[in-house]
């Protein structure tokens, strides 16, 4: 009788060179400059918005499946809540403004920041998603 190990599986990734799981720091530091998470060096963005399938120089592919980005949206959400709480406490309580004062500028932050955070909340998403499955960063499932 011969057993079956589930690790037997595993031969394939083990063949193919690994670099060093990348620390979350690391993650963090090339979401910030918009590069892939696994190598350091591909561009995530060919354009302003626009994100080759593959990364140029290691091969991950970004968006692992169809609607893999709508999680970004969180990430945008939360950056943007709080750009608004610290912009609103520091010209509020800093400045004096009134919210009748605020409230116009307020809006235009809501409708602005969000388009400016959009390719970083997407780098964000992908450096998080690599950061809790690291079967990303080794190429399983690819
Ligand atoms: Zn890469």
């Amino acid at each position: 009788m011969t057993t079956h190990n589930p690790g037997d599986n595993a031969d394939e990734t083990e063949s193919r060179p690994q670099s060093p799981r990348p620390t979350a720091g690391e993650l963090l530091a090339r979401a910030m400059r918009l590069r892939c998470p696994r190598c350091g060096e591909g561009r995530l963005f060919s354009g302003w918005a626009a994100m080759p399938e593959r990364c140029s120089v290691c091969g991950l592919k970004y968006e692992r499946a169809p609607g893999y980005f709508l999680g970004s949206t969180y990430i945008n959400y939360g950056l943007t809540a709080v750009v608004l709480i610290a912009a609103y406490f520091l010209f509020h309580d800093g400045f004096g403004m009134t919210n009748q004062q605020l409230a116009g500028p307020m809006v235009g932050v809501c409708v602005v920041f969000p388009v400016l955070a959009f390719r970083h909340a997407r780098a964000l998403w992908l450096a998080f998603d690599c950061h809790f499955d690291a079967s990303i960063l080794s190429g399983e499932g690819e």
